[in-house]
């Protein structure tokens, strides 16, 4: 469906709330580097890919940004930001703007917020963010499942049902298995935990998928306490 920008879509929920949300935005301390006023002249929105394909626009988000229209930041915070795929093609902007960044930032209060909107964008993902969470890795080769990628074509089939071999023909470092992208050490997995829990990265997680939450604090607090460490999340 169109994002009708012209309604007011969210108009029961308090202009406060919406303001609220929008101070927050423009308090992290990305945010001066990613507006310096806005042009209108359509560069970001040419170097996009998501607005080639997506009812989507980065030239209005950083124009509603810019001009501080409150309504319209919490629609975009709502209905948009979600289309970016976060390429920062548009950081080619020749007033120097990254509305890849402003989405990043919306994106970041959108879940520290707990937005429904943000929930339901997420919902999908939680396999993913366990895996990389959890592991320190990336996304790893035994997700390469056909039917959780439909969009990849036939050749995913090809791939995924040789897996082992194609695995076996990698550098060691990928440990030549698929259940991890690559070996993780134990000094790095429990930094990054650490820095999960203490940069607040754990508390958006709770906000958008408890369950997934208590997975993954279950993991860590396991490891982080063979290691001596006595963290309570
Ligand atoms: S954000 Fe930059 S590239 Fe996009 S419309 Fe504004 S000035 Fe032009
Ligand atoms: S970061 Fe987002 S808004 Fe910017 S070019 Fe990429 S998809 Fe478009």
């Amino acid at each position: 469906m169109a994002l009708d920008l012209r309604q007011n879509k969210y108009a029961d929920v308090p202009w406060e709330e919406k303001e609220r949300l929008f101070e927050e935005v423009k308090s992290d301390m990305r945010f001066h580097h990613a507006l310096y006023g806005c042009y209108e002249c359509g560069v970001c929105v040419a170097a996009c890919p998501s607005a080639r394909f997506y009812d989507f626009s980065p030239r209005v988000i950083a124009q509603a940004v810019a001009r501080e229209d409150v309504d319209l930041v919490y629609t975009l915070m709502n209905d948009s930001i979600w289309d970016c795929s976060q390429c920062f093609s548009c950081d080619r902007c020749p007033r120097h703007n990254s509305p890849g960044m402003l989405i990043t930032i919306m994106r970041e209060v959108a879940v520290r917020n707990g937005l429904e909107t943000a929930r339901e964008a997420l919902e999908g993902y939680g396999r993913i963010i366990y895996k990389i969470m959890s592991t320190g890795t990336q996304v790893s080769p035994d997700m390469l499942q056909p039917n959780a990628f439909p969009d990849w074509g036939p050749h995913v089939h090809h791939i995924s049902e040789n897996l082992e071999v194609w695995r076996r023909a990698l550098p060691p470092e990928t440990l030549h298995t698929t259940e991890t992208g690559w070996a993780v050490s134990d000094k790095t997995i429990i930094e990054l935990y650490l820095i999960w829990h203490m940069t607040g990265v754990m508390d958006m997680i709770e906000e958008v998928d408890e369950g997934l939450h208590m997975i993954l604090v279950d993991v860590m607090e396991e490891r982080l306490e063979e290691e001596g460490y006595d963290v309570s999340f």
